[in-house]
């Protein structure tokens, strides 16, 4: 697999524009990045920055020495004639990732990872096509890995943490909607027992993890068809057709393009330094797997809820600093995991955007411990918190919440215990499941301002006396 990753930078690769996606097309272009002759690049040092961090984050060996080279290729969205990218000597090789399978851990090889730049965007309109070359020299990571995925489960696996992982460090956002994560496929089979791989075909570009998923399956069938047909299968390269849901031929191996690489005259080789290296390790976030481990440790969560907590840093901090205001750790999770992932996703928000804090979080669920509020009056105290920014004492105390005092429970009681004669009958003549009635009558009548487990031990009280 080839994933090309937009490199979160402010500025393009080897020019001063801006790196920005949706402005009016041709707005952040210069000479440099429009491929003017005589026009000079210059290495934008935050990308080395970055590439030394997905470096340590996937176990490559960070080449001291890397080098720039041209790749020379037409193409109207790239008006330089040659794409600056890293041939023979990329910043990264020789690294892995170990991922999580319901076999056990699998470790997948990344065969390398190197920097580039990315071409403009042709907009093919009814009578003419039109280039917009703002993101054309943006800085891109290609990172390629060996053939050692088997399955649509291993490429899942790889690509999710792959994700995962890049987002935490800070490298891209890998947002596939715009573009900043994309996906090159090889697929080939081989005979149960066979050794060498078999011919692959490439299939370009894909944007969203569930055309992945569709042309592996696609690929995988229409391959085995050729090859039990007794036919073979031809070496090239496709794209994917959402609509049709199938992959179609681009090109094949006969009219591959030779690239002539060769050494970019215009940049020196890129210098790294071990200090330089072990700077940025010890400025390097916690990265998932470790998060996942250490989360089930300290907090004696589930997998599930875990999993859920660090699938993006943002919530994990959340919960941590929730936790760290004195609430209980799985208290927190259900919060976050079922009441604030509902709200967000209400009111179309981000965790950033909501005003909510991890200590307002915190608070709430001590009011809950100590029972001053119940937790249906949390939840509606919870939804104002979120939409007003308030604490929930605040809350509490301008709304004039009170809970029910078990002197004001066993009145509510006996009342409703008045109201039903002929089942309270019943329960003295021993039919004592019909205790659940009496609650599910007392909470409704309560309107979730009594404590269940007062109300439940004040009606046992009652009922028995
Ligand atoms: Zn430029
Ligand atoms: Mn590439």
């Amino acid at each position: 697999m080839e994933v090309h990753v937009q490199l979160q930078t402010h500025t393009k690769l080897f020019c001063r524009c801006l790196r920005k996606f949706g402005d009016a097309p041709n707005s952040h272009t210069c000479p440099v990045c429009l491929g003017m002759p005589g026009a000079l690049p210059v290495l934008n040092e935050k990308v080395i920055e970055l590439g030394i961090r997905l470096g340590l984050a996937f176990n490559f060996t960070i080449n001291k020495h890397s080098e720039f080279a041209r790749k020379n290729y037409f193409y109207p969205d790239s008006p330089k004639g040659y794409q600056i990218s890293q041939f023979e000597f990329p910043i990264n090789e020789n690294g892995y990732m170990d991922v999580e399978l319901s076999g056990g851990t699998k470790r997948i090889g990344i065969t390398r990872a190197h920097l580039e730049e990315d071409a403009g965007k042709l907009i093919h309109q009814k009578d003419k096509s039109v280039v917009d070359l703002n993101r054309c020299g943006t800085p891109l990571i290609e990172i390629v890995s060996e053939p050692h995925m088997c399955s649509v489960e291993d490429v899942r696996a790889y690509l999710d943490q792959l994700k995962q992982t890049i987002q935490y460090i800070d490298v891209s956002d890998c947002d596939m909607e715009k573009g900043n994560l994309r996906v090159d496929l090889n697929v080939s089979l081989r005979k149960i027992g066979e050794t060498e791989l078999g011919i692959r075909r490439e299939v370009k570009n894909l944007n969203s993890f569930r055309f992945v998923e569709k042309a592996i399956k696609y690929e995988i069938s229409k391959q085995a068809e050729i090859l039990e047909s007794g036919g073979e299968v031809v070496q090239s390269t496709l794209l994917w057709d959402e609509k049709q849901n199938r992959s179609y031929i681009i090109r094949t191996k006969e009219d591959a393009p030779d690239y002539r690489y060769f050494p970019d005259p215009d940049l020196p080789p890129v210098k790294i330094t071990q200090q330089q290296i072990d700077k940025i390790n010890s400025q390097m976030p916690e990265l998932p797997l470790t998060k996942a481990k250490r989360f089930l440790v300290d907090y004696s969560l589930n997998s599930v809820d875990v999993e859920r907590l660090i699938s993006d840093q943002k919530t994990a901090q959340f919960f941590e600093d929730a936790v760290k205001y004195g609430a209980e750790p799985q208290k927190v999770a259900n919060w976050i995991l079922v009441h604030l992932t509902r709200e967000i996703k209400e009111l179309k928000q981000t965790l950033d955007e909501i005003q909510l804090t991890p200590k307002m979080l915190a608070e709430l669920i001590l009011l809950i411990d100590q029972g001053k509020i119940t937790d249906v009056l949390a939840r509606d105290i919870f939804k104002k918190m979120i939409s007003n920014g308030q604490s929930a004492s605040t809350i509490i105390k301008s709304d004039n919440i009170s809970v029910a005092s078990v002197d004001e429970i066993g009145d509510v009681i006996s009342q409703t215990l008045l109201k039903f004669p002929k089942e309270l009958e019943r329960f003295k003549g021993g039919d004592v499941k019909l205790k659940g009635f009496f609650m599910g009558q007392l909470m409704r009548e309560t309107r979730g301002k009594a404590d269940p487990k007062v109300l439940n031990s004040k009606l046992d009280e009652i009922l028995n006396s």
